[in-house]
């Protein structure tokens, strides 16, 4: 190990959400913080987030918008540091912004402007943030301090904490260096996979539905397990969209999936209704009142031609079927490349739940995506990074 030693109460591994957040509140207790990452810059998933607005958090948050093993596991940090904690150092920093549909909140501006609000906290409170900085071997020494070897410098700390994020955008530099930290420390973990990603298609349904690539329904997506009503996108790719992310976190493969493209309206109702007052005209005139044109050769066929009084009220109630129920099974999803989160992660009950501290390990914490707790789309992913990272940060 290399001979220059640099001692820090606390050592952060990831400068994005829950490593910033972590840090300001432990350089604000007087602590001696260092941030080590190996990305060129500081928080690149900040910048990206919310289409380069950053959806910070949401008005509503509870746990029912999480998913974990321990369901119970997040309630105590988002009661502890929670939206209102949050939107109030946005305020603070005069960062101007805006409510949308269910609750999302966006900056007007930019995600930067988030960024530079940690940032400019971190200086305030003394922080030492090194990127460009390549992890090696960690050990523990029998005062329980940790010796963390860098490809420029050992560190001696007395808290480790891992907040490394998950695998998703490895281009953005996710990596699973705190897995592997939580394995080497005897942590378990549960199987991590993608969630918030877009759904591929089998080849055939890739085939029909490839024509309708661009068009967006406000749609109810539903599972065995959950439904989620909001927008869909079909894509040259498979199906994205706000319902399909969501519904991709719930999803197991060989599993179908259930849109209502319709859900605020009777179909059966409609049709019957015009049949009775234009029997001539074609389904599709009438669908098209409702849906969007190109969609409805895909799913109905060649049935879209035929003027409503030739059919009957059984073929009504299919065709209503097929537009309320629409059942698809994916063929896969895209996967980390584009995933906006990982799934499963350090098991929560080896954690406390309200300093994040590892059970096994005095000294060691983990906070943010690297934990299995995942939100839901619409700000709750980065309001566990700031409630986890708030709570370790009084401790550490
Ligand atoms: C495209 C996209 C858009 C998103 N938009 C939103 C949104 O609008 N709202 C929302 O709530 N959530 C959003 N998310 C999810 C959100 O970004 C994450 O849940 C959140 O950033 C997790 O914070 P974290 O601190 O745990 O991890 P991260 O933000 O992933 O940070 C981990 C840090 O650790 C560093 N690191 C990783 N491996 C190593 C290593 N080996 N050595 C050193 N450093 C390492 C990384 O460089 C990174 O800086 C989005 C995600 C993506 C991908």
């Amino acid at each position: 190990m290399s001979a220059k030693q640099k001692l820090t109460d606390v050592l952060i591994i990831g400068a994005s959400a829950s490593g910033l957040m972590c840090a300001i509140e432990a350089g604000k207790r007087g602590r001696k913080v260092t941030v080590l990452d190996h990305a060129n810059k500081a928080g690149k998933k900040i910048l990206m987030s919310g289409g380069g607005r950053c959806n910070f958090t949401n008005m509503e948050i509870s746990a029912d918008n999480f998913i974990s093993h321990n369901p119970h596991f997040c309630k105590s940090a988002l009661s502890r540091y929670t939206q209102w904690d949050f939107i109030a150092l946005v305020n603070e920093h005069k960062i101007p912004f805006h409510e949308r549909d269910l609750g999302k909140l966006f900056c007007d501006v930019s995600a930067k402007q988030i960024l530079d609000m940690l940032l400019d906290e971190c200086k305030k409170a003394k922080v030492n943030i090194q990127l460009n900085c390549s992890i090696g071997d960690i050990e523990q020494l029998n005062n329980n301090a940790f010796l963390i070897q860098t490809d420029k410098d050992l560190y001696k700390a007395q808290s480790l904490v891992v907040a490394s994020g998950g695998l998703s955008i490895p281009k953005m530099c996710a990596s699973p260096l705190g897995y592997k930290i939580a394995e080497q420390f005897g942590h378990n973990i549960f199987p991590t996979r993608a969630g918030l990603v877009p759904f591929t298609l089998q080849p055939d349904d890739k085939k029909q539905l490839e024509a309708l690539s661009g068009i967006s329904v406000d749609c109810h997506v539903s599972n065995d397990a959950i439904a989620f009503k909001e927008n869909i996108l079909f894509t040259h790719r498979g199906l994205s969209g706000p319902a399909i992310l969501q519904i991709s976190s719930y999803w197991q493969p060989g599993e179908a999936i259930t849109i209502d493209l319709l859900p605020e309206l009777d179909v059966a109702h409609i049709i019957k209704n015009r049949q009775a007052k234009q029997a001539n005209i074609k389904l599709k005139t009438v669908l098209t009142e409702i849906l969007p044109k190109r969609i409805l050769p895909a799913l109905l066929g060649d049935t879209i031609d035929k003027p409503l009084q030739e059919l009957s009220n059984i073929r009504i109630n299919e065709i209503a079927q097929n537009i309320h129920h629409w059942s698809i099974k994916p063929g896969g999803t895209e996967g980390y490349r584009t995933a906006e989160v990982t799934l499963g992660g350090v098991d929560c009950d080896e954690l406390s739940s309200k300093t994040m501290a590892s059970n096994k390990v005095p000294g060691l914490y983990f906070i943010g995506e690297i934990i299995d707790v995942t939100g839901w789309l619409g700000g709750y992913n980065f309001q566990w990074a700031w409630s986890s990272g708030w709570c370790a940060g009084q401790v550490v």
